[in-house]
């Protein structure tokens, strides 16, 4: 989400004259866009802003963008004086307003309400677009859990009307986008109108012709719809890969974060999607060491992850964030017991997703190449099953989707040989 609002920024800011830089040295805005929802991803923000104070023009005005702006803007502002201004995740639109008032006012700027106007109805549309483009269509959470930030940081659920998101994919299209990730914090939760869901939005963008591929990200497990299940059936362009995630084995644990579904709904939902689909490739997040969570309660996620087989996965340490319930609940697990059970966690899902890209060699599929490869004459792209693979292909390739058998495989990545037609 965050790559995608940056890019919002960038083309708000381009209306108004300014181009992207490869340097900080040579910027004279220099943006950073920060995350809330752990606390490490919190903390980078000043070590970020020490390398910034250090290579950045002694004129370049220094933007903070994120969510750490909407929990803490105050708090930042007065913790470094290299901040100009400090804008909230509801307000990217009034970017190019506040750098036009601090230029003429000099004074330092925090903008971090939520306001009555949505910004997707002042940004501008992309000019600019990478083959794998983003773009969001819901944001916002309702849900709570009692972990988690972002019900305070992106405010509650917000829909963006089916129209304002095909205007927007064409644009992307026009602008050499081949695949969508659609976006949403409860993506799964988009609702248009007349009764229409994600899984309706969805085969309305396939007909866009030279959109290939669709996907989307990231959904709650109880929200998930038949009608979206089967557009994995029924629409070829929506990618076999579904992010699931369920966060703890345990149905005690799960009740605590205020999750709204048990263990046993969401193997439900598994087994609907492998129902219409078999070959999906699921993945999830998961957060170990949940105040009160037992060592038994945690082998009932091991146990969890043994049923489903994930392709991939995330998992945390849980972090205790500053106005959130869990933050103040008793019986905190110490750091070392996260860890371990972290450690045994990925150990699993790591022997998993090795697996998983094992099973592909000798078989064939589409890549999209997007970025170029660490050697020369390599290129980097996903298969449809979101596995990152590396193909020996001229540059002039990026951007292609193209064809190929997979011949070699680790737990990260797919080697791959092109295949003719
Ligand atoms: N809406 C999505 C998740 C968005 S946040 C969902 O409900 O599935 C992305 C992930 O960050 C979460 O799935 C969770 O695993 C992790 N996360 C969020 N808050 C956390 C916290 N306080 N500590 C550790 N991990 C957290
Ligand atoms: Fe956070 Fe996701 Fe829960 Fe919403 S559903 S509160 S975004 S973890």
């Amino acid at each position: 989400m965050n790559v995608y609002d940056s890019a919002r920024m960038r083309d708000a800011l381009a209306v108004h004259g300014f181009t992207e830089t490869d340097s900080v040295a040579k910027a004279d805005v220099v943006l950073l866009n920060t995350c809330h929802i752990r606390e490490k991803a919190s903390e980078k923000l000043f070590s970020e802003l020490g390398r910034i104070a250090r290579e950045k023009k002694k004129s370049a005005l220094v933007v903070v963008a994120g969510c750490v702006v909407q929990a803490d803007g105050a708090e930042i502002l007065r913790r470094s004086q290299l901040i100009d201004i400090a804008i909230g995740p509801q307000n990217y639109h009034l970017l190019p307003e506040l750098i036009e008032r601090h230029n003429r006012q000099k004074g330092r700027i925090l903008k971090a309400d939520f306001p009555a106007e949505s910004k997707f109805d002042f940004l501008p549309t992309p000019q600019k677009s990478a083959a794998a483009a983003f773009l969001a269509v819901q944001e916002g959470c309702d849900h709570f859990c009692s972990y988690c930030v972002v019900p305070y940081t992106r405010g509650c659920e917000y829909s963006r009307p089916s129209s304002e998101i095909i205007k927007e994919a064409k644009a992307l299209v026009k602008a050499g986008a081949k695949e969508i990730m659609l976006l949403g914090q409860n993506v799964n939760g988009w609702h248009g109108d007349k009764g229409k869901d994600l899984g309706d939005l969805i085969r309305e963008l396939a007909k866009l012709r030279g959109l290939k591929r669709i996907r989307y990200t990231t959904s709650y497990p109880s929200e998930m719809t038949q009608n979206l299940i089967n557009a994995h059936q029924d629409t070829p362009k929506l990618m076999p890969y579904i992010h699931l995630p369920i966060q703890a084995g345990s149905n005690r644990v799960l009740k605590a974060m205020n999750r709204q579904y048990t263990v046993e709904q969401y193997e439900k939902i598994v087994a609907a999607f492998r129902k219409v689909r078999p070959d999906i490739a699921i993945s999830s997040d998961f957060i170990v060491g949940f105040p009160g969570e037992t060592e038994a309660e945690f082998e009932e996620t091991m146990e969890l992850v043994k049923r489903v087989g994930y392709a991939s996965s995330y998992s945390f340490k849980f972090s205790a964030r500053p106005g959130t319930p869990a933050s103040l609940m008793k019986d905190q697990i110490s750091e070392d017991v996260k860890t371990k059970r972290l450690m045994k966690l990925q150990a699993l899902l790591l022997k998993q997703q090795k697996a998983f890209n094992e099973s592909f060699i000798g078989k064939e599929f589409d890549v999209l190449l997007t970025e170029k490869g660490k050697e020369r004459g390599q290129l980097l792209g996903y298969s449809p099953y979101m596995q990152g693979t590396i193909v020996k292909a001229p540059t002039k390739m990026l951007g292609e989707i193209v064809h190929v058998k997979v011949v070699a495989a680790s737990a990260t990545a797919l080697k791959a040989e092109l295949l003719k037609g």
